[in-house]
């Protein structure tokens, strides 16, 4: 079921690269849901661009294709398949040459709306960034207002992120360019903040004084998934925590902004990746998975025996400001793990006395925001153990599952959905601004030189297990458990 929204203004959207993997899993999926929910009005196009030699019909039987795998029952109606379809049109262009970028101007020339968002989708790897933006402008295709989106891996480090960015500012504001993180557009991602900064409960109780340590899981049970030639060249650490984790991290942290507009938000979560501080090696795991259970080891599956990448990561980090000091983070992510699983815990400290006595035991207060698989919030809180007997204390949740609390309204759009009319509506809270990229990247890449420099392999775990036993270990030297993936 999808619920009906009122339209966004008119747009052309051009996906180059829409011929790719990204496009067919996400993009085309996310447009075609906004368009059944009655977001796109009649004038809005979907052009498709890539080198591959199709035209309008071959493209728009590519996106029935795309619909069938991966829109879900939705793709179902044929009707609305053909309604989404009369939206859509293909030019084929080469990125690197002058092929197809007349038509392509001229085509977007011809739109029936005047005020039409321009917005140009790079689904291409970042080596094609500069080519296709100096293009843009040099056939007329972009004006102060259009958007661009860019994908991650956004660079391999600070160097790199940097000359994106300066890549990018030849052509384009800042405020034009939209750099995707699709955790950000994760319903509970942004129920973090409204949790946050839309109830008194909570936030006065937001600190070192009162919170014992906070824990962020991104569990994957799949492996590198035909990726493995990016993922090498990656590892955890730039895959998923220099951008995924990283976020939640920001989010989770931050102060409260002045206001809930795009720089605002997003000048709070760069105080935070400037106040962390640098990890210790002993407070860094990293594992690769090997055969287990079925799976094929982590060297298998990207065909090098030989491999020192990270399939999985477990780090210990503090935040030097006044709100944070003393409270640790961990960070813990990875593939081929027992579970699919993304979790953030923020563990309170134990009460200062217990009338109860040491009979009692130790209970403390957990807020657990589930984001994957099923989106909801816990609060777990002491209470007496029911029935006779004494002063027994139990642990029970205060559970919301949003699909339980909210019904239909909780069916909400999946991230790319939320993100792309973010794009349309000129929204930016939601993407990351260069300076926070950078930021990001100065934090992690002296990480990574280190164990670099030491020479440092990669701890073995089996595939569907909780990742290397060290990951335990270094919480249990800490008094600490993860949660989460041991459940
Ligand atoms: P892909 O499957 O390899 O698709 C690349 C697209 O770019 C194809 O449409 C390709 O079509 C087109 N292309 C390549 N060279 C071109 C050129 N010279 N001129 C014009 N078009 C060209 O890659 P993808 O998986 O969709 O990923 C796209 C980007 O998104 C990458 O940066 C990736 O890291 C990122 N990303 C992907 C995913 C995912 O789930 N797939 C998730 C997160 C981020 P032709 O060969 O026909 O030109």
């Amino acid at each position: 079921m999808v619920s009906r929204t009122i339209p966004v203004q008119a747009f052309d959207l051009v996906v180059i690269g829409g011929t790719g993997d990204l496009a067919r899993r996400k993009i085309l999926p996310a447009l075609f849901k906004r368009f059944c929910a009655g977001q796109m009005s009649d004038d809005c196009r979907l052009i498709g661009a890539a080198r591959r030699d199709l035209d309008a019909a071959q493209y728009r039987d590519f996106v029935r294709d795309a619909l069938r795998e991966f829109a879900g029952e939705l793709a179902l109606n044929e009707a609305s398949v053909a309604g989404f379809c009369a939206h859509v049109d293909y030019v084929a262009i080469d990125a690197r040459g002058d092929m197809g970028w007349q038509k392509l101007s001229d085509l977007v020339a011809t739109g029936e709306a005047q005020d039409a968002v321009r917005a140009f989708y790079f689904s291409v790897g970042p080596s094609l960034f500069s080519d296709i933006a100096e293009r843009l402008e040099r056939f007329g295709l972009t004006d102060s207002d259009s958007r661009v989106v860019v994908e991650k891996p956004f660079g391999r480090d600070l160097e790199t992120a940097q000359a994106l960015n300066a890549q990018l500012a030849q052509y384009f504001d800042e405020g034009q360019i939209y750099r995707i993180d699709h955790y950000l557009g994760k319903e509970t991602v942004q129920n973090l903040m409204a949790v946050r900064f839309g109830n008194m409960l909570f936030e006065p109780l937001w600190n070192a004084q009162y919170i014992d340590h906070i824990q962020i899981t991104v569990a994957e049970s799949v492996g590198v998934e035909g990726r493995g030639e990016y993922y090498e060249r990656a590892g955890a650490m730039r895959d998923m925590v220099q951008n995924h984790l990283m976020q939640l991290l920001c989010l989770i942290a931050m102060e409260p902004p002045a206001h809930f507009d795009p720089d605002a938000v997003r000048d709070e979560k760069l105080k935070v990746i400037r106040a962390l501080d640098g990890v210790q090696p002993h407070h860094i795991v990293r594992g690769q998975y090997t055969a287990s259970d079925g799976a094929l080891s982590y060297r298998e599956d990207v065909g090098n025996e030989r491999s020192k990448t990270e399939s999985f990561i477990a780090l210990k980090c503090h935040l030097n400001n006044w709100r944070w000091a003393g409270t640790p983070f961990y960070l813990r992510t990875g593939k081929r793990l027992s579970h699919r699983d993304s979790e953030i815990t923020v563990v309170f400290k134990d009460t200062p006395h217990s009338i109860f006595g040491p009979e009692a035991g130790r209970h403390r207060n957990e807020l657990t925001i589930q984001l994957q698989p099923n989106e909801g919030i816990t609060l777990g809180v002491t209470i007496k153990e029911p029935g006779p007997g004494g002063m027994r204390l139990v642990d029970v949740p205060l559970d919301m599952s949003f699909a339980e609390a909210l019904g239909p309204a909780a069916d909400a759009p999946d991230a790319y959905e939320r993100l792309i009319m973010d794009v349309i509506r000129g929204n930016q809270t939601l993407f990351m601004r260069n300076d926070e990229v950078e930021a990001a990247w100065a934090w992690t890449d002296p990480i990574i030189h280190g164990w670099e420099a030491r020479g440092d392999a990669p701890k073995p775990y089996d595939a569907y297990s909780a990742g290397p036993d060290d990951a335990a270990l270094m919480m249990r030297r800490d008094g600490r458990d993860w949660k989460g993936l041991e459940k």
